[in-house]
C-alpha cells in the first residue's frame, strides 16, 4: 500500500498516518520529521533548513525531493509507505512520480483531508495550548506567525498539488474536521470499498437473476 496525505497544518495527518501505519503495517515518511532530525543533528540539510522551516517556509524542493528518493529506498518502506508532508508542491509531485516510474510502482490513493480554513488556526492554537499544559515541548515554527506563513505557504504552493492529483484519478477527499474516530473510518472506507470477487466495486445484480439454486439473487453482502 501505497498512499500520500494531503492537508494543510492542523488538518490531523500524523494522527491519521499513525493509525494507517498499524493497520497496513507500513512506515510513515513525514518529511517534517526527517527535516526536523536533520536540524537536530546539525546535518548540511539540517544547516540550510533550519531558519527556513522556523520561519514557516518550505525548503527547496531539491532538498526534500533527494531526502524522500533515498528514504525509499529502505528496506522498511518496501511493504509501503505512507508519505505524510510529501508532495507539497507540484514539482515534488513530479519528482514523485518520476522516481515510482523507476521502481515500476504506482500510489494506491491520495487521500486529502480537507478542513474548514476559518476554524483550523484555532484547532492548532488550540493544539499548542493543551501541549504546553501537559508540559510537551513545542516546534520553533509553532507560533502565530511562523503558522500563518505555513497555511499560506500550503494555500500558494501544496493546494494545486490536489488538483494535479485529481487529474489522474487518484485523488480521495475526507472531510477532517469530524472526530478523529470518524475520520479513520472514512479513510478506511476509501481505502476498502466493497468489492465484488472481481476486486472491481459491488453490482447489484441483474433484476430476477437466479442463482445456482434457483432463488433470486440479492444484494451481495457487505464484509
Ligand atoms: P510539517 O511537520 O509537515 O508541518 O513540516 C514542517 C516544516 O518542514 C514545513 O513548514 C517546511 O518548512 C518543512 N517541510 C516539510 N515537508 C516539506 C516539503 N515536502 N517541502 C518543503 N518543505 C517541507
Amino acid at each position: 500500500m501505497r498512499l500520500i496525505l494531503l492537508g494543510p497544518p492542523g488538518a490531523g495527518k500524523g494522527t491519521q498516518a499513525q493509525r494507517l501505519v498499524e493497520r497496513f503495517k507500513i512506515v510513515q515518511l513525514s518529511t517534517g520529521d526527517m527535516l526536523r532530525a536533520a536540524v537536530k543533528a546539525a546535518t548540511p540539510v539540517g544547516l540550510k533548513a533550519k531558519d527556513v522551516m522556523a520561519r514557516g517556509e518550505l525548503v527547496p524542493d531539491d532538498v526534500v525531493v533527494a531526502i524522500v528518493a533515498d528514504r525509499i529506498e529502505e528496506a522498511d518502506a518496501r511493504n509501503g509507505f505512507i508519505l505524510d508532508g510529501f508532495p507539497r508542491t507540484v514539482p515534488q509531485a513530479e519528482a514523485l512520480d518520476r522516481m515510482l516510474d523507476q521502481k515500476g510502482l504506482a500510489l494506491d490513493a491520495v487521500i486529502e483531508l480537507k478542513v474548514d480554513e476559518g476554524l483550523l488556526l484555532k484547532r492548532i492554537e488550540k493544539r499548542i495550548a493543551d501541549m504546553t499544559a501537559r508540559g510537551e515541548p513545542l516546534r520553533p515554527d509553532d507560533n502565530p506567525e511562523s503558522l500563518k506563513k505555513r497555511l499560506d505557504a500550503y494555500r500558494a504552493q501544496t493546494a494545486p498539488v490536489t488538483g494535479y492529483y485529481a487529474c489522474k484519478g487518484v485523488l480521495r477527499t475526507v472531510d477532517g474536521m469530524a472526530s478523529v474516530e470518524k475520520v479513520s473510518a472514512d479513510i478506511a472506507a476509501v481505502l476498502d470499498p466493497p468489492s465484488g470477487p472481481s476486486g472491481r466495486p459491488a453490482e447489484k445484480p441483474a433484476p430476477g437473476r437466479r442463482n445456482a439454486d434457483g432463488k433470486v439473487d440479492g444484494w451481495p453482502s457487505r464484509p
